[in-house]
C-alpha cells in the first residue's frame, strides 16, 4: 500500500510529495512487474514466442547460438552462447526472471543445476530431461499406465534377434536422442538391415531403443498447457499428416469420433501431468486399430499446434508464456469450423519462399508464415495456415499458397 503523508495538510503540501510518490511507484512498478522470460535457442518457435509477447509486455531475452538465428534476427535481446555451456547458461539465467527453452538439445545436468542455484526453469530440468530421452519416455510412461508399444533398448544383436523373434520383424530402432523430423527413425524389415545400422550406432557413439511397427492409421498431435499449480487446458486434436518422417500438414479438429478426440484429450493431459510439465506440451499419437498408441512429448511449443496462432482465441505461444510465468491460462477453443497448415519446405533448388510472397499472399485468407532462414532442401522455412467452414475448403486456400512459395504454382494476377 501507498502511503499518502500529509494528507490533512495544505493543497501544496498534498500535491508534491503525492506526485513524488506516484512517480517513484511507476517506476518502481515497471523495474518489478514486466518479467523476463529468457528462451534457450532462437529457432522459428522462439521466433513466434516473441511475436506472442509483444501485446503482453513481456520482455523476451534469447540464448542464441549465432546471431542469424531465426529469433536472434528479431529479438531485441541476444545473448550469444551454447546451450551445451554450463557457463553460458548460468550467465543467461542470471538475467531471467523464468528460462523456458526452443529445444530440447540442453544439458539436462546443468540445467538441474540452475534450478539448485535459484533459477526458475519452465519446463523443469527433470521434465526436459524425460522429453530429450525417448526410451525414459518409453520406460517410465509405459510404466505409468500409459499406452505405449511394446519396447527395449538395443545393447547388441541379441536383443535385436530376440526382440524379433518375440514380436516379429519389422522392427522400428529409435535414436534414444537428438533425433528430428524422422532423422532417427529406422524401419528394420530383417537382421541384415539390423546389422547395419548396429555398425553405424557403433561408430556413432549413439544409444539406441527398439519397439514393434505400429500400423497406423493416423497421427494425431494434441497440445497441453499447465501451471506450476498443476492447472492445465489441452487444445483441440490435430491430425499431423507425415512424408518421409516430415510433418507436412495439420488439420483441427482432427477428422476422428468425438469419443477418440476426449479420449486423446485425456491422456494428453495425464501425460503432462506425469511429466510434471510447466509450459506447453505437445503428446505426439498414433491411431492403430481405432485406439491411442503415445509415441512421443515434446515439453515445448510445437509445430503441429501452429493452427492455433490463427485457430484458436490463445496461440500456443501466448499460452506457452502464460503458463510459465503462472498466468491465468486462455481460452483453447477454435475460431472456425476447421483450421488447417502446411509447412513451407526449403525444395531442392534451394530457392528462397520469401522470393514467391506476393503469390502466396495473393491467396484470400491464407496467413503466411516464414521464419527467415536460409533456404535449404527439406529445411523448414514457414507455414501457412487457413481457417474454413471445412477442413476442405481450408486445405485448398493453404495448399494454394503453399504451393505458391514452393514455386509449383502461379497465383498472381
Ligand atoms: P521424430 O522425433 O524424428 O519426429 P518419431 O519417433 O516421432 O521421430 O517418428 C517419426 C515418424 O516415424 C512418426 O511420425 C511415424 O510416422 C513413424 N514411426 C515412429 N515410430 C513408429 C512405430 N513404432 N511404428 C510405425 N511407425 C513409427
Amino acid at each position: 500500500m501507498v502511503g499518502w503523508p500529509g494528507l490533512s495538510s495544505g493543497p501544496l503540501r498534498l500535491f508534491l510529495p503525492r506526485r513524488a510518490c506516484i512517480l517513484a511507484t511507476m517506476a518502481q512498478s515497471e523495474e518489478s512487474t514486466i518479467p523476463t522470460v529468457g528462451i534457450v535457442g532462437a529457432g522459428q518457435l522462439a521466433r513466434m514466442t516473441c511475436q506472442a509477447a509483444i501485446p503482453l509486455g513481456v520482455r523476451v531475452r534469447l540464448l542464441a547460438e549465432r546471431s542469424d538465428d531465426a529469433a536472434a534476427l528479431i529479438c531485441p535481446n541476444v545473448t550469444l552462447g551454447s546451450p551445451a555451456s554450463r557457463a553460458d547458461l548460468a550467465a543467461f539465467a542470471a538475467t531471467c526472471d523464468v528460462v523456458t527453452f526452443d529445444h530440447e538439445l540442453v544439458d539436462a545436468a546443468a540445467l538441474a543445476d540452475l534450478e539448485a542455484g535459484g533459477h526458475r526453469l519452465a519446463p523443469s530440468a527433470a521434465t526436459v530431461a524425460l522429453a530429450q530421452d525417448k526410451r525414459r519416455q518409453r520406460a517410465e510412461l509405459g510404466a505409468a499406465g500409459f499406452p505405449v508399444p511394446p519396447h527395449r533398448p538395443i545393447d547388441g544383436m541379441d536383443d535385436l534377434l530376440g526382440f524379433a523373434a518375440e514380436h516379429g520383424w519389422p522392427i522400428v530402432a529409435k535414436a534414444t536422442r537428438g533425433g528430428y523430423d524422422g532423422r532417427g527413425v529406422w524401419v528394420l524389415d530383417g537382421p541384415d538391415a539390423a546389422r547395419h545400422l548396429l555398425a553405424r550406432a557403433d561408430s556413432a557413439g549413439m544409444d539406441l531403443l527398439m519397439e514393434t511397427w505400429v500400423p497406423i492409421e493416423r497421427e494425431l498431435a494434441v497440445l497441453v498447457a499447465r501451471r506450476p499449480g498443476g492447472e492445465a487446458i489441452a487444445y483441440p486434436v490435430a491430425e499431423t499428416v507425415q512424408r518421409d518422417g516430415i510433418c507436412r500438414e495439420m488439420v483441427a479438429p482432427a477428422p476422428v469420433p468425438s469419443d477418440l478426440a476426449a479420449a486423446a484429450e485425456t491422456l494428453a493431459l495425464g501425460v503432462a501431468a506425469a511429466a510434471g510439465t510447466v509450459g506447453v506440451l505437445a503428446v505426439e499419437l498414433f491411431v492403430s486399430g481405432g485406439r491411442l498408441v503415445l509415441n512421443e512429448i515434446a515439453a515445448r511449443p510445437h509445430n503441429s499446434a501452429h493452427y492455433t496462432i490463427e485457430g484458436c482465441v490463445t496461440s500456443q505461444f501466448e499460452q506457452h508464456l502464460r503458463a510459465v510465468l503462472d498466468w491465468p491460462l486462455g481460452s483453447t477453443d477454435l475460431v472456425a469450423p476447421a483450421a488447417v497448415t502446411i509447412n513451407v519446405l526449403g525444395g531442392e533448388d534451394a530457392a528462397d519462399p520469401a522470393t514467391r510472397l506476393p503469390d502466396a499472399l495473393a491467396v484470400p485468407g491464407a496467413h503466411v508464415h516464414l521464419y527467415g532462414k536460409a533456404a535449404r532442401p527439406g529445411r523448414k522455412l514457414g507455414h501457412v495456415t487457413a481457417l474454413g467452414a471445412t477442413v476442405g475448403a481450408a486445405r485448398e486456400r493453404a495448399a494454394r499458397a503453399a504451393e505458391a512459395l514452393a514455386g509449383r504454382a502461379a497465383v498472381r494476377a
